[in-house]
């Protein structure tokens, strides 16, 4: 990364601005993205301010499954953005289509379309989890290395209880066919 980007990186990531964008949503998630940006939560201490048109925006918050219809017009608005730009998905819908998977008028997700830096689960996440997750992409820009080992904790994690539970089924089954 030359210095100019450097130096771009370090304005977005202090005081990043950010667009939302509907991809299909069932406004779930759209009013909880608005419930996050009142003064309750107070995001001007991280530097986040709402803004309308893409190209002053540093983030996208996408919220819903991507439509055949807002494809398009979703990959147009996240070009317009100028670099370094990021993308948030907000709920389940973007990750993985959820309600909608397999639909005939969505494409399960948005990354097969852009790309996705931070991805927040929930039907719909809370204001919180918003916050949250634009907290994370800092981090992420900023000490990518510590990203990384909160990552390989949870992954030690997810595994141990994976583990865990195929030992609780195999017992439960052994018992079983004890008592039968
Ligand atoms: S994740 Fe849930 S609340 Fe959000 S757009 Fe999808 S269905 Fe609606």
């Amino acid at each position: 990364m030359g210095l100019k980007d450097k130096i771009r990186t370090w304005a977005a990531i202090r005081s990043p601005w950010v667009a939302h964008v509907n991809s299909g949503s069932c406004n779930g998630c759209d009013i909880e993205i608005l419930a996050a940006l009142t003064p309750h939560f107070d995001v001007e201490r991280f530097g986040i301010l709402l803004k309308g048109p893409s190209r002053h925006a540093d983030v996208l918050l996408v919220t819903g499954n991507m439509t055949l219809q807002a494809r398009e017009r979703v990959k147009r608005i996240y070009e317009q953005m100028p670099e370094p730009k990021f993308v948030i998905a907000v709920g389940t819908c973007p990750a993985s289509g959820s309600v909608f998977f397999d639909s005939y008028a969505h494409m399960n997700g948005i990354d097969a379309d852009i790309p996705v830096d931070v991805y927040i689960t929930g039907c719909p996440p809370k204001p919180e989890a918003i916050i949250h997750a634009v907290t994370k992409l800092i981090k992420k820009v900023t000490h990518p290395e510590e990203i990384k080992k909160e990552k390989e904790e949870l992954d030690r994690i997810l595994i141990a209880e994976v583990e865990a539970e195929r030992k609780r089924r195999q017992q439960r089954r052994e018992e079983k066919e004890v008592t039968s």
